[in-house]
C-alpha cells in the first residue's frame, strides 16, 4: 500500500541549524525541545540566562542544544546570536523569531504609556528586524533557509489586546510579507504563527493568575471548546514551516486558533 502512512518517522530537522529567540520559556522552549528531537542542532537566544543554561543543562543533548545571551533590542546581541550558530554549527538554515513581550495590559488609549508602547515595539517589532537581518546575511549566499515569526491571533481577530501589543503583532505579519518577496528570490521562506492563548509566564503573568485557570478559562472561551491550546502545539506549527515539507510555503500567516478568528474576524 501506498501513501504517507507507510513512510517511516523521520527526524524531519536532521542536520539542520536553527536559532530560537525567545527559546528559554513557554513557546520558544516548546519549540527547542522539539526541534531538538528532529535532529536540529539548536542554539537558543534569550535574556534569562539561568532558564535558557538550565534547559541546555537539563536536555543534557551534548553540543545539539546550546544558549547565547541576546537582547533582541540590541541589533548588535542580535548579530552576536547569529554568529555564534554559524560558528557553533557552520551555518544557520532555520530563524525561530519568537521572543515577545505583552505589555502594560491597560488598554486605553488616553491611558497610553509611551514608554511602554516603546518597550513593546523595541522587543516585538525591532527585535524581529535584527534577527530578520542578521539571518537572511547568512542565508542568502547559501541561497536557502526558513525563517518563522511568532505573531499573535490578535493580527487576525477583534483586537482584544492592548494597543502597543495588536499594532506590534500586525507589524510582525507585515514584516513576514515583505520579506517574503524579498528573501523569496534568493530561496528563502517566511512565515508567521499566530497563536491563540497560550498560558505561558507572558500570558500568567500579565493577567496574575495560575496556569490551569488560564488554561482552564480559555479552553472555554475558545472556538474549540473544552480544548487547551498548549505550548506544544505551537511548536508543531513552528516544526511545519521550518521543516522542508513546507518547501514551497512562503508568506503564510498559520494562525493556531481552533478557529477563534473565523468567528471572530475584524471586519474590513
Ligand atoms: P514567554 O514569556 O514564555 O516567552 C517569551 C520569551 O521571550 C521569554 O523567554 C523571554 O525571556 C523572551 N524575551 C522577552 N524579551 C526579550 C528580549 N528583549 N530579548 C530576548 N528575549 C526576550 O511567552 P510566550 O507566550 O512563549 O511568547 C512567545 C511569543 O508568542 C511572543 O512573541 C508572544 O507575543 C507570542 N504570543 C503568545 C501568546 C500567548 O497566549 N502566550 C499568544 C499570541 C502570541
Amino acid at each position: 500500500m501506498q501513501g504517507c502512512s507507510d513512510a517511516p518517522l523521520s527526524k524531519r530537522l536532521e542536520d539542520k541549524v536553527a536559532l530560537i529567540t525567545g527559546g528559554a520559556s513557554g513557546i520558544g522552549e516548546a519549540t527547542a525541545r522539539l526541534f531538538l528531537r528532529h535532529g536540529a542542532k539548536v542554539v537558543i537566544a534569550d535574556i534569562q540566562d539561568n532558564l535558557g543554561h538550565s534547559l541546555c543543562q537539563n536536555l543534557n543533548s551534548g553540543n545539539n542544544i546550546s544558549y547565547v545571551h541576546c537582547d533582541v533590542t540590541n541589533d548588535n546581541d542580535v548579530q552576536i546570536a547569529v554568529k555564534a550558530a554559524v560558528s557553533r554549527h557552520g551555518k544557520l538554515d532555520i530563524l525561530f523569531s519568537n521572543a515577545g513581550i505583552g505589555g502594560n495590559s491597560d488598554s486605553s488609549i488616553i491611558a497610553l504609556d509611551p514608554a511602554d508602547l516603546k518597550r513593546v515595539f523595541e522587543v516585538n517589532v525591532f527585535g524581529a528586524f535584527y534577527a530578520a537581518k542578521h539571518a537572511a546575511e547568512i542565508m542568502i549566499p547559501r541561497k536557502i533557509g526558513s525563517i518563522v515569526f511568532t505573531s499573535s491571533a490578535v493580527s487576525v481577530t477583534h483586537p482584544g489586546s492592548p494597543h502597543p501589543y495588536t499594532a506590534s503583532k500586525y507589524a510582525v505579519v507585515g514584516l513576514m510579507k515583505n520579506l517574503c518577496v524579498e528573501l523569496g528570490k534568493h530561496g528563502i521562506r517566511v512565515n508567521c504563527i499566530s497563536p491563540y492563548a497560550v498560558a505561558t509566564p507572558l500570558l500568567t503573568r500579565g493577567m496574575g493568575m495560575e496556569k490551569e485557570m488560564v488554561e482552564e478559562l480559555f479552553a472555554e472561551a475558545g472556538n474549540l471548546k473544552g480544548v487547551v491550546l498548549k505550548e506544544e502545539d505551537l511548536a508543531e506549527a513552528a516544526l511545519f514551516l521550518a521543516s522542508d515539507e513546507s518547501k514551497y510555503v512562503s508568506g503564510v500567516n498559520l494562525v493556531v486558533d481552533g478557529g477563534y478568528s473565523v468567528n471572530n474576524t475584524a471586519s474590513a
